[in-house]
């Protein structure tokens, strides 16, 4: 496992720029008609793979949340975005001591974490293919909670695994496959494209 951060070129670029592009990124996401952000967390959120079992605790965990996401997170929440952790680990408690010492001046609260544990409810009617089940359980939470309705094609999936993107385009999300080059400049490539999600 690589343990030393990857070094993002946009490290140099001033912060202003950044918070600048996040929100022009919330704008396009949002003409696109997306109101929930769902993102996987190994080697989506992170840029390594945990495999369900850190044992380095939340801080050096949180040296690896990918510089794009830092800055994504807080502009979509501030943007009326609800913002989700769709994920296998069981590391929830982790997960949410990552996100709370990453994203230390945003409202780190309203991220709802789904992931492979037993505190929610299997959602009847929905698929138990790739991420549907954590989506399902998310959409539920969010009609629930905070009295809003999420068709399926105003969710956006962010995921490193093509099967996950598969199954959710399948089911009439939007999709983005997140690679290593992932940076804001290249998701507001995407988003302010007309390229079909
Ligand atoms: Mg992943």
């Amino acid at each position: 496992m690589n343990d030393t951060p990857e070094n993002f070129p946009e490290s140099q670029v001033p912060e202003n720029t950044y918070k600048h592009l996040a929100k022009q990124l919330v704008s396009a996401l949002i003409s696109r008609g997306i109101k929930v952000i769902a993102l996987d967390f190994d080697k989506t959120l992170i840029t390594l793979h945990t495999g369900g079992a850190w044992r380095q605790g939340h801080a050096r965990l949180a040296e690896f949340v990918r510089p794009c996401f830092r800055w994504l997170l807080p502009a979509a929440l501030d943007g009326g975005l609800h913002v989700c952790i769709v994920t296998y680990s069981m590391q929830l408690t982790l997960i949410y001591e990552v996100l709370k010492a990453a994203l230390p001046k945003c409202d780190y609260n309203k991220i709802i974490i789904r992931g492979n544990s037993k505190d929610w409810a299997q959602v009847q009617g929905a698929t138990l293919l790739g991420k549907q089940q954590h989506i399902a359980s998310v959409i539920t939470e969010i009609s629930n909670k905070r009295h809003a309705i999420v068709h399926p094609n105003e969710l956006l999936l962010l995921d490193d695994d093509i099967d996950n993107i598969e199954v959710a385009k399948r089911f009439g999300h939007k999709t983005f496959e997140v690679g290593r080059d992932v940076s804001l400049e290249t998701l507001l490539d995407v988003f302010k494209s007309n390229v079909q999600l």
